[in-house]
Order: structure tokens, then sequence, then C-alpha cells
């Protein structure tokens, strides 16, 4: 199975043509509709890139490249050239995107700047190194703009067979943040741990809370037509660097979240259970009457989490299932489950009770038991809660 994980890298915004990558990006969509458009102010090496090589890159693309509208900004694939520690190549020697792994390097020629022979130079990130180590290679790049900001994706590849998996599972219930994902391991049909992960709401909803604040206020300077004075300007900035900041505070927890787990996957081999929920955890948010932006954000980053999660199991050969774990139905006689205060969920048909982020770990026990006669749970490890 070829399995790929790909990172973005920000290039430095005063040695990249802006326009000229957008132009880049458009040709690419219209080469992706199968229209060939030579432009004679363009270099023909990089124009080949497009037409000559663009089917075969067709299903490395990771990024969404798939245009969804006319003249829609599409990613340019571009190949790559490796040039490994001891001298050997691999790749298009007149590639436009240079791995060098000698100097720890990666050199973007011409795609940064219609220019002869214009090079940008950029450190090798860690990850690059990482991937190579774990036999990755990275036959494909792809340059664009995000919000106006150039980028380089780095497409990493690599060849792998899941695992045959130990006595171990690992069941990852997702939920969108405010409740945030638990996670469960169980070992011979017992759960052995267990444990609720939260992120620091607080900060992030106290940033959210201010820049809304901080919007509002923009909007009367605007109303006033006082947006472009001094004052305008400086809140518009504020405003800005307060939403990057709770994203990046997201993007980073999500990140070390899902290498976590997924380091303990591997350390126990387990086989990993996901329960993604994002339907009953939108709802939740919508009963909990969390401000629609706020909303949209932690699911964003839920979504985020289980993208990553299951890029980072596919990577390492960690055999995954999606299953659906409920964790409002009674996982002995599935009757509703009543939630008393403190998350508690108790059952009025058969007694079970559980602290509600539990209550799907009970379910994947199930789901494992009625597939495997062995390890029968006895109603006494049910209550033990
Ligand atoms: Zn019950």
């Amino acid at each position: 199975m070829i399995v790929r994980r790909a990172i973005l890298i920000r290039l430095p915004k005063d040695k990249c043509d802006v326009d000229y990558i957008r132009r880049l990006m458009a040709l690419t969509n219209l080469a992706y509709r199968d229209y060939e458009v030579l432009v004679t102010d363009i270099p023909r090496t990089i124009q080949n890139q497009l037409y000559d090589s663009f089917k075969n890159y067709m299903s490395s693309l990771v990024f969404g490249t798939e245009p969804k509208r006319w003249f829609a900004r599409t990613w340019v694939p571009l190949k790559t050239l490796r040039i490994h520690q001891d001298g050997s190549m691999k790749g298009d020697k007149g590639a436009p995107v240079v791995l060098d792994f000698r100097n720890n390097v990666i050199r973007l020629r011409q795609v940064c700047k219609n220019e002869p022979r214009y090079v940008v130079e950029l450190p090798m990130p860690e990850w690059v190194v990482e991937r190579m180590k774990e036999d990755g290679d990275i036959k494909f790049a792809m340059i664009g703009l995000r919000d106006d900001e150039p980028y380089l994706a780095l497409v990493a590849e690599r060849v792998v067979e899941p695992y045959l998996p130990s006595n171990y599972v690992l069941v990852i219930d997702v939920n969108a943040w405010n409740n945030g994902i638990t996670w469960g391991l169980i070992k011979d049909g017992f759960i052995i741990k267990w444990k609720p992960e939260v992120p620091n709401l607080r900060e992030i909803d106290n940033l959210y809370n201010l820049s809304v604040r901080l919007s509002r206020e923009y909007g009367r300077l605007k109303r006033m037509g006082l947006d472009k004075t001094e004052k305008g300007k400086r809140l518009w900035k504020k405003i800005k660097k307060l939403r990057k900041r709770s994203y990046a505070k997201l993007r980073d927890y999500v990140q070390k979240l899902a290498h976590r787990l997924v380091r303990k996957a591997l350390k126990h081999k387990a086989i990993v259970i996901i329960d993604d929920m994002i339907e009953e955890s939108r709802r939740e948010l919508i009963e909990e009457k969390i401000p629609s932006g706020l909303r949209k954000l932690y699911l964003a980053y839920t979504r985020r989490f289980v993208r990553l999660l299951i890029t980072q199991l596919e990577w390492y050969g960690i055999p995954y299932r999606l299953k659906r774990l409920p964790s409002t139905v009674c996982p002995m006689c599935q009757h509703e489950l009543t939630q008393l205060p403190g998350r508690i969920m108790v059952c009025e048909n058969c007694g079970f009770k559980a602290p509600r982020d539990k209550v799907p770990l009970y379910w994947a026990l199930i789901k494992l038991t009625s597939s495997r006669p062995k390890g029968q749970i006895s109603l006494e490890s049910w209550r033990l809660n």
C-alpha cells in the first residue's frame, strides 16, 4: 500500500512573486481540465511540468487540488530531484525542486519568480529528514498560495503493509474540542487505561472573545468610514494577530495529541478504533450554546485531528477501523441512557453506570468481544465505576 504525508512550508514573501505564482496556478487549473495553453513569457521547463507530467501527479495531489470551479486556484505540481548525502541522485535532473541532503537545503528553481536562473534556498525541514529516515521518499512537491501567502507543499510517500495487531486495542473517541478526545487502552477484553484529553480551552475562548469584541469595535469604525485610519489599521492588525494565536494554539495541540496517540498504538502494536462523531459533536455544541464562530473553529480542528490521525496511522502501517461508538445508548441492553450531573450516564433498565466519556469504550469492548468469543465481560466489570 502506498501511503502519503504532506507538509506545508511558508515561503519568504520578499523572495517570491505572488502574481507569478498566481499565474502558474491558473495555468495548472487549465492543465487539469485538459487545456494546453503555452504562454510565451513563462519558461518552457516549468510549463512542461504542467502538461507532461501532470496526470502522473493526479493521485498524489493531497491538498484538495481538485479545482471546484473554473479558474479556481490550483496548486502547481512540481517534480523533485533528491541529492543524497553520498552524492547519489534520484528524480529528474531538471526538476524545479531540489532536495539537497548534502547541504541540508531545498532549492526552488524558477518557480518563485519569472527570472532566468532565479533560485530560492530554504533550510531543510526536520520533517523531511524524519520521513526519509522512515523510508519515505519525496517525489512530489507543489507550490501555491493560501490567503495570498506563498507556500511549498512537500509530499512524502512510502510503501507499507499494516502490521498484525497484538492483543491491545486503542480506542479513540472523538468529540468536539470542548469535551475533548477520550482514549482508552483495551487489553484482552479489559479497559486497562483511559483518559479524556482536553486542550486549555479557557485560553482559546479568551483569545476568541477578545477578537470578537475588537471586531465589533472595528465594525463601528468602518461604518463611520474610519477603518482606513491609523487607529483602524492598528485594530485590524490586532484582530488578525489574536485569531492567528488561537488557531496556532489549537493546531499545536491537535498535532501533539495525534502524534502521542500514534506512538501509543505503535508501542503496543495495537489496532486502533476511531469513533468519529462529527455530527453528534456539532449538535452537542449547538445545545451548549457555544457561539457559532467558536463552534466552527472547534469543529474544524476536530476534523483536522481525525485527518491527521488517519494519515499518520496509515503512514506507520497501524491497522485502524472507524466505528460508531455511541455515548448515550446503553452498551449492555441498548436502552437510552440518562445523564446525571457530572456527565455520569446511567441505564434505568439494567443499572449500567459510567462516566459519559467512558461509554464509547464499553461499546468498543462489546463490538470486539462479539466478533471474538474469548474474553467475555462480566457485569462486575461494568459496575466498577
Ligand atoms: Zn442497560
